[in-house]
């Protein structure tokens, strides 16, 4: 069974060499360094005002908010010591009007959550004062301090209004004092952020924190003197008031806009409509490659010009087919977990809805053939972002005596469910850094980050207003 000649002609975009993928990275190093020395970057790199990674014998009870992903979910989480913890959380629906409506509204909602939460399934926390809150909000925010930060643009679908340029802690505790529950948000906190600290309470010290899921973004911990758009009054203060010697922050990068200048990425046609067509064109360029909300699409997109072009399903799309989202990444991960072309075929029929007598052993070997390239091209672009932050923080192996490699922390439902994505993301480590570079990097899920995170953030943030009395 030979493929069309059309699958070869857009495989470059898809199938990245070892000289593509090593002049990712090196645009991925060069946008980290600009980031790192001004404000207003496409990558954004974000101090997040938390100066250390825990070790595992934090204690305590903590709330915990999570939004950014699919759900809005609310947790109670029981920060035990000794690596381990218990979490209590209920997951609420974030419909698309309120997605879009005004910020006030989302807001509202979701301290209704949280007071729903509170009396459903809550609470052991104690009585006395306010209940302390971490918020995992996963956008990019300029953050100024561990519980103040302006939302600089909205990705995965979020489009509110009155929300861009605000302090989205203050949005959500002016919701809660307006309701008067007694919930006091201390803490906010990127998902990698939360991810690189769940991780680490879990597993060790940990340098990323990496999400690939609806959205794609990574953390790392590094010397805040890197931080150089601080300005040397601020580092100076920071390297002061930190916990652990006071020399490290967590940053997170926004990884997502990597490239939007569009100068490296394998940016296909099908890319671009993607992009076109999205409510935030020109931004998150890489986020579109890699990212959960996106995969399904690109791949729809690809099935559409060979239907276009004749090659595919006799000419002839679906509803489905030729629905704007119409399916999601569940497709391309069944596809890609498929045993073989009977199965495929199965799928083709019940989640596109194309009509059997259409679907030929070829149509289903291009339609393989297209949820392969995608989640390759996926995997190996997530492993340039992984082997840049190992290279710029100079993790590397060449400088610590004995090299205990870098271990990174995982969440999102490309990462957990995704077929041979580890196995990809590996094969490209290899190519970028080597047999050996690829060997000490150790790649772990980190389930629950953002819960577990925003936990440990507040843990962090009353452990500081404490010392300040
Ligand atoms: C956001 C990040 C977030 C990532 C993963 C991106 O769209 O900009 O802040 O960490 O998605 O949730
Ligand atoms: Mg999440």
């Amino acid at each position: 069974m030979s493929l069309p000649d059309l699958c070869k002609h857009y495989e470059p975009y898809f199938i990245l060499h070892e000289d593509k993928l090593k002049a990712i990275v090196r645009r991925f190093r060069d946008e980290f360094e600009e980031g790192l020395a001004e404000y207003g970057q496409d990558m954004a790199m974000v101090p997040s005002f938390v100066t250390g990674v825990p070790d595992g014998t934090e204690e305590g009870t903590f709330l915990a908010l999570d939004l950014g992903g699919t759900n809005l979910r609310v947790c109670e989480v029981r920060l035990l010591g000794q690596h381990r913890f218990e979490i209590k959380q209920q997951k609420y629906k974030v419909s698309d009007e309120l997605k879009k409506g005004q910020a006030v509204i989302l807001f509202d909602y979701i301290a209704d959550s949280v007071d729903n939460f509170l009396t459903e399934i809550g609470s052991e926390i104690g009585t006395e004062g306010p209940l302390h809150l971490g918020f995992t909000f996963s956008f990019p925010v300029e953050q100024t301090a561990i519980n103040a930060g302006k939302l600089l643009t909205w990705t995965k679908g979020f489009a509110a209004q009155n929300a861009i340029g605000h302090d989205v802690v203050k949005l959500l505790q002016d919701a809660f004092d307006r309701k008067h529950i007694h919930v006091q948000c201390s803490a906010l906190v990127n998902d990698t952020v939360g991810t690189l600290l769940s991780r680490s309470y879990q597993n060790g010290p940990a340098l990323i924190g990496a999400i690939f899921g609806t959205g794609t973004n990574g953390a790392f911990i590094d010397e805040v003197k890197t931080v150089k758009k601080l300005g040397q009054e601020k580092i100076q203060e920071a390297e002061r008031g930190g916990e652990h010697a006071g020399k490290y922050m967590v940053l997170n990068t926004e990884w997502g806009a990597m490239d939007n200048k569009r100068t490296t990425l394998p940016i296909s046609i099908f890319d671009n409509k993607v992009d076109r067509e999205s409510i935030n064109p020109r931004k998150q360029m890489f986020e579109k490659m890699v990212s959960g909300m996106y995969l399904g699409e690109v791949s729809r997109n690809i099935l559409l010009h060979f239907i276009d072009s004749g090659l595919l399903f006799d000419g002839f799309s679906s509803p489905v087919l030729n629905t704007h989202y119409g399916y999601d990444t569940a497709f391309v991960s069944k596809v890609e977990g498929a045993k073989d072309n009977a199965e495929i075929k199965r799928i083709i029929l019940q989640d596109l809805g194309v009509e059997a007598d259409h679907v030929t052993e070829t149509c289903i070997e291009i339609v393989r053939w297209a949820c392969r390239v995608v989640a390759t091209r996926a995997s190996s672009l997530a492993a340039c972002a992984v082997a840049a932050v190992v290279l710029h923080t100079g993790n590397d192996g060449s400088r610590a005596e004995p090299d205990r490699g870098v271990d990174v922390g995982m969440d999102g439902s490309v990462a957990e469910f995704l077929p041979n994505f580890e196995t990809r993301v590996r094969d490209a480590l290899r190519l970028i850094l080597g047999e050996s570079g690829e060997k000490r990097i150790s790649l772990g899920l980190a389930k629950d980050g953002s819960g577990i995170g925003a936990a440990l953030t507040a843990l962090q943030a009353k452990k500081a207003m404490d010392r300040r009395g």
